[in-house]
């Protein structure tokens, strides 16, 4: 009897925005359906936003690589529990010629290069902007099912993206070192691959 071996999903600090959605879905997906509804979902993105925003204000930044890490990682979940490709989705939405498997650092200096003058203040009042838009017209589409108000959320994830992106090049972080630093061994509470914990209160400092 054949014996097939899938290898598991491994994060690196080059990995592109793709191979992390394809990690967020492998690592979490199935206690994510278990445990979070799409509104829980985009209420653990808002508390990280939240988080950022809070630090900055107060110029302690340490963990804030930490913060930025998880908001991608919720986005991603996000994407996945909606069948879509955050790849995709920020090729349209942020209107950039995105190669697919480019890494996120590459993603991270495009986006810096087009909010030069942008203060990290500003940056971190768009981040929450578009996040709390996110969960807004997650809302609407639950409400009403229309169509518009899907892609009005794909468009609200996508520009998130970008912002997040934008604030960690502002604090001078490569998002993609901070990503492998917190998910290289995998799930970042259990280390497991797929997250072997199950449900996780997340208490935020
Ligand atoms: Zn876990």
């Amino acid at each position: 009897m054949t014996t097939i071996q899938i290898s598991p999903a491994r994060l690196h600090a080059d990995s592109s925005l793709q191979a992390f959605q394809t990690f967020n879905r492998t690592v979490y997906e199935a206690v994510n359906n278990r445990d979070f509804g799409i509104l829980e979902m985009a209420c653990r993105l808002a508390r990280y936003a939240s988080r950022v925003a809070l630090w900055v204000r107060k110029a302690e930044m340490e963990r804030t690589g930490y913060h930025l890490s998880m908001m991608l990682s919720w986005l991603c979940a996000l994407t996945n529990r909606m069948g879509l490709s955050m790849e995709q989705e920020v090729a349209t939405y942020c209107v950039i010629e995105l190669q697919s498997g480019a890494p996120i650092a590459e993603l991270q200096k495009t986006f810096a290069a087009r909010h030069t003058d942008v203060s990290l203040e500003r940056a971190c009042l768009c981040l929450a902007e578009k996040v709390l838009g996110v969960a807004s017209e997650l809302e609407y589409y639950q409400e009403t099912h229309e169509v518009e108000h899907f892609r009005n959320m794909a468009k609200r994830m996508a520009q998130s993206v970008e912002a997040l992106l934008v604030v960690a090049g502002k604090l001078d972080l490569s998002l993609g070192e901070e990503l492998a630093r917190y998910f290289e061994g995998g799930c970042n509470h259990c280390h497991r691959i797929p997250c072997g914990f199950g449900f996780r209160t997340d208490k935020v400092v």
